[in-house]
């Protein structure tokens, strides 16, 4: 979806066209962000783009199927994150020039493109916040265990009152997140996802923000061993801390959960 010409944090300016050509759709345009275009088992890339200028606001965009060795498309870099290349995932900037395949690949219909996001971002989000309250519980233990062997000014660090704070700090603020995304999980699968939107959005501020403080106490109490790489610390910093924008970054979506409790007064 992402390109790096728009905001695309406001989905409805992404602006890839795809146009149709007798029994073919060709693709113009410029992503990056393409998580997962760096591995090579990656053959096929679902592509995002407008295919009616003239449709109603929701209605433009459209998905579509894009084998990866299609002329015309082209990887021009990968993106590091916080310098980590995160191979052989990877996050890759690519350029469709003229790219055409058959009429078949398009997803659904024509205009359904924020429908299927729609569809996707939930069970997407919910899991990128179970696994951040895996992250945190995982950094919590790391702290844990090591203030256990290190000693300053004539008390080991377990014993010092600032750190029993962080800890139990980040057990509330754990089990806080895993109650909410229990909740939202709960909806989902009760209510559907639809009427969960307010849960998954809520919990897409939570879990991340939850996981980086977590990790920043954990990485504290490492002292510099927990910037380096002797640790997983600051590698799941760097990645809880792109959670904060990827599938949406915290603003748009406390601006939908606003959305929701004023709709509440009308
Ligand atoms: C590691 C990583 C992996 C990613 N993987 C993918 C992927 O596989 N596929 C894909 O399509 N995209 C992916 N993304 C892109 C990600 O979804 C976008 O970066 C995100 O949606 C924000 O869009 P943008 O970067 O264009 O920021 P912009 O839209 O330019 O927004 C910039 C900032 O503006 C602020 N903002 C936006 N709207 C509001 C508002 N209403 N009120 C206040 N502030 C606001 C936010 O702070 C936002 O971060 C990935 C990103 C990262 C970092």
């Amino acid at each position: 979806m992402t390109e790096p010409d728009v905001a695309s944090s406001d989905a409805t300016n992404i602006s890839t066209s795809i146009v149709r050509d007798g029994d073919e759709y060709v693709i113009n345009g410029r992503k990056w962000w393409s998580s997962g275009a760096g591995d090579p088992r990656c053959k096929i890339a679902i592509v995002m783009g407008k295919t009616d200028t003239s449709a109603s606001k929701h209605e433009q965009q459209s998905m579509i199927l894009v084998p990866l060795d299609t002329p015309g498309v082209k990887i021009e870099r990968m993106l590091p994150v916080f310098g980590y290349d995160d191979a052989p995932h990877g996050h890759a900037e690519i350029h469709y020039d003229n790219v055409r395949v058959p009429a078949e690949n398009m997803l659904w219909e024509e205009g359904k493109g924020f429908a299927i996001a729609q569809g996707r971002l939930g069970p997407g989000r919910i899991h990128h916040c179970m696994r951040l309250i895996g992250l945190a519980e995982r950094a919590l233990e790391d702290l844990c265990n090591r203030i256990q062997e290190k000693e300053t000014f004539g008390k080991k660090l377990s014993e010092q009152g600032v750190i029993q704070e962080w800890i139990a700090d980040s057990r509330i603020e754990i089990e806080q997140a895993r109650l909410l995304t229990l909740k939202a999980a709960y909806m989902m699968d009760t209510v559907g996802n639809k009427i969960a939107k307010a849960e998954i959005a809520m919990i897409k501020v939570v879990a991340p923000n939850m996981a980086l403080k977590v990790l920043d106490r954990a990485i504290q109490a490492h002292g510099g061993a927990g910037v380096s790489d002797d640790f997983t610390l600051a590698y799941h910093w760097a990645n809880a801390r792109t959670l904060r924008l990827a599938d949406g970054p915290d603003e748009v979506h406390r601006r939908q959960i606003a959305k929701l409790e004023l709709r509440k007064y009308k």
